[in-house]
């Protein structure tokens, strides 16, 4: 039952199970707006995904589930400390997202 051997793809990390999906942790970002013509295509580009993320294997007890996407075990510890920026930054942080979403409201309309 448990050999792995009988796995086509199995687990990076626990070797126990089969691979059911893949980390999707962005390791390396491709966007780069200076060769875009306009804002839309720079926005598909992004869409179709020319990031580069983990695509470490992995089974669905070793992956951990974030808003869609799934995080390795290594890129789930890293992805929680990213998130929690120090205290004294987030004012910053809120005040752009702010303005971001008062920018959007004004393109729609
Ligand atoms: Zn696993
Ligand atoms: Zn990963």
């Amino acid at each position: 039952m448990n050999n792995p051997g009988i796995f086509s793809n199995p687990c990076a990390f626990c070797k126990q199970r089969e691979a059911e999906r893949l980390c999707d942790y962005i390791t390396d970002y491709h966007r780069t707006p200076i060769f875009f013509r306009d804002y839309r295509m720079f926005k598909e580009s992004n869409e179709k995904g020319n990031d580069s993320s983990c695509d470490l294997p992995l089974c669905k007890m070793c992956s951990n589930h974030i808003n869609g996407a799934d995080l390795c075990p290594y890129h789930y510890d890293l992805y929680k400390q990213a998130k929690d920026i120090p205290q004294h930054l987030r004012k910053y942080q809120h005040r752009e997202r702010k303005r971001l979403i008062e920018g959007d409201k004004l393109n729609e309309s």
